[in-house]
């Protein structure tokens, strides 16, 4: 039991803070037990070819249901990479997501998923073996798996994340850096990574919202210059979409076309796509 101490010690007993600490010590020993129990949720985000509607990738995402609602991952992704949760916590989803992968390639064939891995999920030495593995259990070329890391990697040791980089490429797993625009980005460091696809976070398009365009153009001919693919995250309005497609951007994602879906609502949605794009071919 913690002593009240002199006052001005360093031990000095701050009741505020024990609350904090143990608050966290709850969420953490909950999710401990959540992924124990398999009670995660992985819900999908559909990427759209904004010019035609079609869907052509899914972003799978992480969802905890609790007592009181959902809890964000952005409160327990960053608890679970600092109790070394992470790795548990993201095969468990990579496993989900792959998985339900060829039903939704049954509704439309060349549809690629989106998995979210925390650069510290790098350091695992096992993980290209795991993900191969979940890809071959499914049937599914690792063409169709694509790996999303933020920038933060850029801050990381070099030469290890890039070697593991390089052997998720040689699997057949392609890498897309996300939130892009927001980090460490050292564009000499961004050309030396095998990456193929820039995702642009959502924060750009509040400034092309109050006329500033520059930003997202930069993003869209470095995209072209270095040819990689710009998807761009967070697209709410038609007004967006339309300003977006002007500037060259095709590749979309937001709340516009959909919000992130548990499966069967978005085999529902994908459904709905396929018949307004096969009746506009009519
Ligand atoms: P992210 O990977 O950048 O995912 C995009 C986030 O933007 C998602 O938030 C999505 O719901 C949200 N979003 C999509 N469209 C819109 C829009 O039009 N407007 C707005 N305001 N938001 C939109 P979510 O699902 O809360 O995830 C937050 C972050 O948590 C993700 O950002 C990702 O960094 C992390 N995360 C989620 N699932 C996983 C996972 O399985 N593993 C890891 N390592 N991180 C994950
Ligand atoms: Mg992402
Ligand atoms: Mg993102
Ligand atoms: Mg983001």
């Amino acid at each position: 039991q913690a002593k009240r101490q002199r006052k001005g010690s360093s031990h000095t007993f701050d009741p505020c803070l024990h609350q904090a600490i143990s608050h966290r010590l709850r969420i953490e020993q909950a999710l401990r037990q959540a992924i124990k129990d398999e009670e995660l949720e992985v819900w999908y985000q559909p990427i759209v070819d904004a010019q035609t509607g079609q869907p052509l990738m899914v972003e799978a995402l992480a969802r905890w249901p609790r007592a009181e609602g959902y809890c964000p991952p952005t409160e327990f992704i960053p608890i679970a990479e600092e109790a070394g949760l992470i790795g548990e916590l993201g095969m468990w989803i990579a496993g989900q997501a792959i998985a339900s992968l060829p039903a939704l390639r049954r509704q439309l064939p060349n549809l690629t998923l989106n998995i979210n891995l925390s650069v510290l999920q790098l350091l695992q030495e096992d993980l290209v073996e795991v993900l191969s593995q979940q890809a071959d259990d499914a049937a599914l070329p690792r063409e169709a798996i694509h790996m999303e890391l933020t920038e933060s990697l850029f801050a990381n040791d070099h030469d290890k994340v890039k070697r593991q980089l390089e052997r998720l490429v040689a699997a057949g797993f392609a890498i897309h850096l996300d939130d892009f625009g927001t980090g460490y980005s050292s564009l000499a460091r961004l050309q030396e990574m095998p990456v193929t696809t820039l995702k642009m976070d959502r924060c750009f398009l509040a400034r092309l919202e109050q006329g500033d365009e520059r930003i997202v153009r930069a993003i869209l001919s470095l995209g072209q210059t270095l040819q990689m693919a710009v998807i761009i995250e967070g697209v709410e309005t038609q007004a967006q979409r339309q300003r977006l497609l002007e500037l060259g951007g095709t590749l979309m994602q937001g709340y516009l076309f959909s919000p992130p879906l548990p499966l069967p609502r978005l085999q529902a949605w994908l459904a709905g796509k396929i018949m307004e794009t096969s009746e506009s071919k009519l």
